[in-house]
């Protein structure tokens, strides 16, 4: 039976961690852009601003209608980026179809941009000088080093190439000098790959994508998915696979609060950043 990879435990000590950051540095500010309805977004907004005021970060909630044009969206971001009380900002993600998201993402302040998603930021990460990464693939490397599981020379499978996710996670486990295998909806044999996974990553919002049999015995399994079923939340992985694994994520309990801890993480970053305690790569 693999040991669990207790995100829970770990994102409750961040969140103190964060804490004191905060009653050092003073006021702090988060603004989160919410463009039109989708549940699932409405959701985790709501869970990133509970998080934020409960270590005493100020958390702005910007919603727009559906119908808001990319210029509008864009003047809002623009005039966040000018705002002196906002430290870290977001644009909650997927946006309506007629916006354009790359338009949207390099419209972001990039010392504020906690996702890492502007071209500024996911340039750093590939020349392998991160700025701020996402929080996800940062929760990830957290976990993965709180449990001590070794990178360096293991054989890394990151299933799903997503800009927020995928791509990211893979560059910081290359970083650490892992072997790192990326797979993707063709990949032509995705069980070949993850049976030589040491470290398995998998982000593809695909319910029981990987089932126990495609997990080599012992390896690591850091399950990303969050998919809603009639059963309930369940991951990317077969919870049977904890009987193979050495190390696992469970699903709630695992990335999902690594993520909102690391956001708030991301926004003292941000925080350092604008006060100049941290410096900004800007050219
Ligand atoms: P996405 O849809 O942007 O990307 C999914 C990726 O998976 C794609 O690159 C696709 O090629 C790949 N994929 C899809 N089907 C596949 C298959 N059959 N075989 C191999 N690869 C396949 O998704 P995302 O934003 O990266 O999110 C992935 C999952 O992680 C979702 O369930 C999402 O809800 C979850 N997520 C969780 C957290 C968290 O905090 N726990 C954060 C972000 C995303």
């Amino acid at each position: 039976m693999a040991t669990v990879l207790d995100g829970k435990a770990l994102a409750e000590r961040i969140r103190g961690e964060v804490k004191a950051d905060v009653g050092e540095l003073g006021a702090l500010g988060l603004a989160t852009v919410l463009v039109g309805e989708d549940p699932a977004s409405q959701i985790y907004i709501r869970r990133k601003h509970e998080a934020a005021g409960e270590v005493g970060i100020r958390a702005l909630d910007v919603r727009l209608p559906e119908d808001t044009s990319e210029d509008e969206l864009i003047e809002r971001v623009e005039a966040l980026n000018e705002d002196d009380s906002v430290d870290a900002l977001l644009v909650q993600l997927p946006l309506p179809p007629h916006v354009d998201e790359a338009r949207v993402l390099r419209a972001l302040d990039p010392t504020k941009d906690v996702d890492g998603l502007h071209p500024w930021n996911a340039g750093h990460l590939f020349l392998g000088r991160p700025t701020l990464v996402g929080a996800t693939p940062v929760g990830i490397l957290a976990l993965l080093d709180e449990y001590r599981i070794p990178l360096e020379g293991a054989r890394a499978v990151v299933v799903g190439r997503s800009d927020i996710v995928g791509k990211p996670v893979a560059h910081l486990l290359l970083q650490r000098h892992a072997t790192v295998t990326i797979c993707h909806s063709r990949t032509a044999d995705l069980a070949r790959e993850t049976l030589e996974a040491d470290v398995l990553v998998v982000a593809a919002g695909r319910p029981q994508l990987v089932t126990a049999d495609m997990v080599k015995h012992g390896a690591t399994v850091v399950d990303v998915g969050m998919n809603r079923t009639d059963a309930g939340l369940v991951g990317d992985v077969d919870a049977a696979a904890m009987d193979v694994a050495g190390h696992m994520t469970p699903v709630p309990g695992g990335v999902g609060p690594m993520t909102i801890a690391c956001l708030l993480r991301n926004t003292v970053r941000a925080a350092r950043y604008r006060r100049g305690t941290l410096v900004f790569p800007r050219r």
